[in-house]
C-alpha cells in the first residue's frame, strides 16, 4: 500500500481531493491513507507536490526487521536449543510457502493482461 511519509506531508489536501474512493483523510494537519478502502490507484503518489506518499519499497527493511522481531518473540516460548531450531525451521517453511503464493500471485497476475 502508498504510505504517507509524515515528515513530507505538508497537509495540502490535494491528494485528499484525487483520492477517488476517499482513502485519504487529514488527522493532526497530515494525510492518512486507510489501508482497507484503497485502491492501489497511485494517484496520490502522483500528485502529492511533496514527494510525501511513497512507495511499499521503502518499507522492506521496516517489514523484514518485523517478522526477524516476530521470530524473536515466539522464539522466547521455547526453552531447548533443539525447540528453538525447531520452531526455526517451521518459521522458514512458512515464509517460504509465502513467498511460493506470492511469486505465483504475480505470475497470475500478469497473464490477466
Ligand atoms: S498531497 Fe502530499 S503533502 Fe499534500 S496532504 Fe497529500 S501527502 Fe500531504
Ligand atoms: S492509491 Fe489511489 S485509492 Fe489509494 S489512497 Fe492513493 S489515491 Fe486513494
Amino acid at each position: 500500500m502508498p504510505w504517507v511519509n509524515q515528515s513530507l506531508c505538508t497537509g495540502c489536501g490535494v491528494c485528499v481531493d484525487e483520492c477517488p474512493v476517499e482513502a485519504i483523510s487529514l488527522a493532526n494537519g497530515v494525510a492518512l491513507i486507510d489501508d482497507e478502502n484503497c485502491i492501489r490507484c497511485g494517484r496520490c503518489h502522483d500528485v502529492c507536490p511533496e514527494e510525501g506518499v511513497r512507495h511499499d519499497s521503502e518499507r522492506i527493511p521496516q517489514e523484514v526487521e518485523a517478522n526477524v522481531q516476530w521470530a524473536e518473540s515466539l522464539l522466547s516460548h521455547f526453552d531447548t536449543e533443539q525447540e528453538r531450531a525447531a520452531l526455526l525451521e517451521r518459521l522458514s517453511k512458512y515464509f517460504n510457502m509465502r513467498m511460493k503464493v506470492l511469486e505465483e500471485s504475480v505470475e497470475r497476475l500478469r497473464s490477466l493482461q
